[in-house]
């Protein structure tokens, strides 16, 4: 009997999947699909994921398959506007990580089965009943057998149409942006062909233009199309087409060939409330789903993954009480809220037509990328290192909540062993060790020296700062470790 039930193996199933093997934890995973992804669809892996796969351990194939982009240019009609690069991102991951989406769930399945875990494909969740001692779900097989399985856990990494969502009868509250958009995958040629390590974004009247670059001298262009009809789905566009929009939106002189992927697609802004619900829990697109800009949804999706997968590894191996799950979706729910709010906000202000509000947007834009200061917040927001927990009930201190930059540790960064441990940071390495010995399944057993001398710190194996505090503050340190230990 799997411990947990994960439904769903794209890119976050396959993370939360993986974190849980990798913490010692049975878990099944199965697909309603006989196949992984074939497309590119989400294309970058930004910094803070990279930074968390390392402790993942399986960051190395990644960097290998994909393609570093160091920057962006904005233009509007031709204009620049501003030119943000991403080597201000605090990370030493300072760049935007290209890969197709194809080949991050490939790495992702190789890592999965290097744990000893296979995906079960062509098993599709067909229902569930959640009670309080765990949860019974219906599963499909492709030779049309039902399976009834009892798991102590289920989480819906199903997607945008997610099963596990509709059984829960939660609310994807939002609404359609109301647009058509093209998507091509091609080869560039030209003199004027954008550079092939750097996103090139065209303001213009009728929609932007968006060229990504991919590995093997690929890229990816996105545009709008026209006002969407629900009652009619657009056709696939033409090569032609996508040239013709290429010609009038972004100037021309270069010229779109060799296409691999011609589609469109319609963005939905959408989000449940909650992300826990009793044993059941939801992670993804199937919690959140909102524009490509900015690059956010999957990258978003992996990191709910590893937020929930330490936390339910220590309440399921008896090291901390399960309130600590219901840190999850406090933290995770507020995350999606920014990220749909600058998901939105981006493509609202990409997609303006009315040529005064052009005017200003532009004016604005110049006037604020002009300054490094703003430049550097605008990527460290994409970047996803400024994501912090300051309001979370396992944040405590001036700095708890706060991102712990993995640049700080000599050695593995916390949370990269096989069990899930916190970590103590303190000068004082004799009490250091005395405090471990009293909660040996919560800390690791050996501290380490604090990054400013006459601090105390307890990073979350999920490398988030719990506690901040300075050296004297033991009896904190106490009582945070006690209100997480397991109340049994
Ligand atoms: C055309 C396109 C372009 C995109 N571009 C970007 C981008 O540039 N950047 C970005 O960040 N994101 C992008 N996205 C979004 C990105 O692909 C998603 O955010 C990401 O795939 C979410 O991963 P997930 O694992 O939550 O869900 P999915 O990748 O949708 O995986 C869900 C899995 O669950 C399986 N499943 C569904 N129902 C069941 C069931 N009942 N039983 C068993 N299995 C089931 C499905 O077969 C699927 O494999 C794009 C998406 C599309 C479609």
């Amino acid at each position: 009997m799997p411990t947990v039930l994960v439904a769903g193996a794209g890119p976050v199933g396959l993370t939360m999947a993986a974190e849980l093997a990798r913490y010692g934890i049975a878990v099944r995973i199965i697909d309603a699909s006989p196949h992984q992804t074939e497309t590119s669809k989400a294309l970058v892996l930004w910094s803070r994921t990279l930074e968390l796969m390392d402790r993942m351990g399986c960051t190395a194939p990644f960097l290998d398959a994909g393609l570093r982009a160091r920057g962006a240019a904005i233009r509007s009609d031709g204009a620049l506007l501003g030119t943000p690069r991403f080597d201000a991102i605090a990370s030493a991951y300072n760049y935007a990580l290209m890969i197709p989406q194809r080949d991050t769930e490939r790495l992702l399945t190789d890592h999965l089965r290097s744990l000893g875990v296979e995906i079960e494909r062509e098993v599709e969740l067909t229902g569930f009943t959640a009670r309080e001692t765990g949860v019974e779900a219906t599963l499909r097989h492709v030779d049309g057998r039902e399976e009834v399985v009892q798991a102590d856990w289920l989480i819906g990494c199903d997607g945008a149409h997610s099963t596990v969502r509709h059984g829960l009868g939660a609310t994807f509250a939002g609404s359609a942006q109301g647009d058509d958009w093209l998507l091509a995958d091609i080869r560039i040629e030209g003199p004027k062909a954008p550079p092939s390590d750097e996103l090139s974004i065209h303001f213009h009247p009728d929609g932007p233009f968006v060229v990504f670059p991919l590995p093997g001298g690929r890229a990816r262009v996105v545009a709008p199309v026209g006002k969407s009809d629900p009652s009619r789905p657009r056709d696939a566009p033409t090569l032609a087409e996508v040239q013709a929009l290429a010609d009038a939106r972004a100037g021309g002189g270069f010229r779109l060939t060799d296409p691999v992927w011609l589609s469109n697609f319609r963005i939905n802004e959408r989000k449940v409330a909650d992300y826990r619900y009793g044993r059941v829990f939801l992670a993804g697109d199937a919690a959140h789903i909102h524009s490509p800009a900015g690059g956010q949804g999957m990258n978003t999706g992996m990191q709910d993954a590893i937020n929930l997968a330490w936390k339910l590894a220590m309440v399921v191996r008896g090291s901390a009480d399960p309130v600590l799950l219901d840190s999850y979706s406090a933290e995770r729910s507020a995350v999606g809220d920014m990220v749909l709010r600058n998901a939105t906000r981006l493509t609202a202000a990409a997609t303006l037509s009315r040529p005064a509000a052009r005017f200003l947007r532009d004016a604005v834009m110049r006037f604020l990328l002009g300054f490094k200061a703003v430049r550097a917040g605008m990527v460290s927001t994409m970047s996803e290192i400024n994501i912090a927990y300051p309001n979370s009930p396992l944040s405590h201190g001036s700095g708890g909540g706060t991102r712990w930059d993995p640049r700080h540790d000599r050695g593995a960064p916390p949370g990269s062993g096989r069990e899930p441990r916190f970590v103590l940071y303190t000068d004082d390495a004799a009490r250091g060790a005395g405090l471990a010995a009293r909660f040996p399944s919560l800390l690791e057993a050996e501290p380490r020296k604090p990054v400013v001398p006459g601090t105390l710190v307890i990073v979350r194996p999920d490398g988030y700062v719990g506690l901040s505090g300075s050296a004297s503050d033991w009896g904190s340190a106490e009582s945070y470790l006690g209100r997480l230990a397991s109340a049994g």
